[in-house]
């Protein structure tokens, strides 16, 4: 059975799934869009996806045309009429169809589509492995320019540090704001783990604020709240790339890549060389609320 998509209220097959060479979420990048992830019929964070998809939209001035309820409808159908329990799914709001030039005014009405697939960003190897990564020149957008908390189309940015990351000989690039901050790598946050007093000390674990040039993640968040659960003191701190070399345990949190750990930045080794301990336990825990935390449908 070939997977459908859902286009503006109706479903098309996925190679009948078309928009126009018009809409100006593809002219120009002028639209939203957020991942989420399906785990056993559980559709994870959903209310806080579909949050900050909102958020996103209000902040570029697109009226959304359906409401949240609808939207979450829209999605579980989806999935429903694709028989997925476990998915990776893109909801997209574009501007819509106008005409060459840039006013969103004489765009009638935004496109919505919705994508359930899958998605496998790294094999399972470097999740034994770890990651090894690199900073590259391409600096994240400016929070005065385009915000980095909108996930919009424009993702232009993050793609020129992917492809630098990739001629460096790494799967993913660490991105500095402009002041040489850490901001976050293409489609993960960061976070470092610091053993105080030493590698048999009490960890701390460290993520930079958003304000500095991050998207606010959801599985960010979700680590952040499984840490402080676990009595693990949890900071945003400013922080530079001295501070993630001299790290213990480094990883990556997104949708799509869950919790990657991060071994080497840089030719600099992280802690032991090898995915740590504090990453393997948040990492679990994270897996367990997968199954618990979202929103709930059934195939018939
Ligand atoms: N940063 C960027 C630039 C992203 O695109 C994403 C989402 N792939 C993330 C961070 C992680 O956010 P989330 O945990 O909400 O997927």
């Amino acid at each position: 059975m070939e997977p459908v998509v859902y286009l503006n209220g109706k479903w098309y097959p996925k190679n009948e799934a078309k928009i126009s060479v018009f809409d100006h979420g593809l002219l120009y990048g002028d639209g939203v869009f957020e991942g989420i992830r399906v785990y056993q019929c559980l559709v994870f964070k959903l209310r806080e996806h579909l949050d900050r998809l909102w958020e996103s939209a209000h902040t570029i001035l697109l009226k959304m045309p359906m409401t949240k309820k609808e939207m979450e409808e829209a999605i579980i159908e989806t999935l429903r009429k694709n028989q997925f329990r476990d998915s990776y799914i893109r909801v997209v709001v574009t501007r819509g169809v106008g005409d060459l030039g840039l006013d969103p005014a004489l765009c009638r009405r935004p496109t919505v589509f919705i994508i359930t697939d899958k998605i496998t960003l790294y094999p399972d190897s470097l999740y034994q492995k770890g990651l090894k990564i690199v900073t590259v020149p391409t600096v994240r957008n400016l929070p005065e320019a385009v915000n980095p908390s909108i996930k919009s189309l424009n993702y232009l940015n993050n793609i020129l540090a992917k492809i630098e990351g990739k001629n460096a000989g790494c799967k993913e690039a660490l991105l500095l704001n402009h002041q040489g901050y850490v901001a976050e790598c293409t489609g993960d946050n960061i976070f470092m783990v610091k053993n105080q007093n030493g590698t048999q000390g009490v960890p701390l674990l460290l993520t930079p604020p958003v304000y500095l040039g991050a998207l606010k993640g959801i599985t960010r968040q979700a680590i952040i709240e499984i840490a402080r659960d676990k009595k693990i003191a949890v900071e945003e701190r400013i922080l530079t790339r001295h501070d993630l070399f001299n790290a213990d345990e480094v990883f990556l949190t997104g949708t799509a890549a869950e919790v990657i750990p991060v071994v080497n930045i840089d030719g600099r080794t992280i802690g032991a060389g090898k995915p740590g301990k504090v990453t393997g336990v948040l990492l679990k825990a994270f897996h367990a609320l997968t199954r618990q935390d979202g929103v709930k449908y059934q195939i018939n």
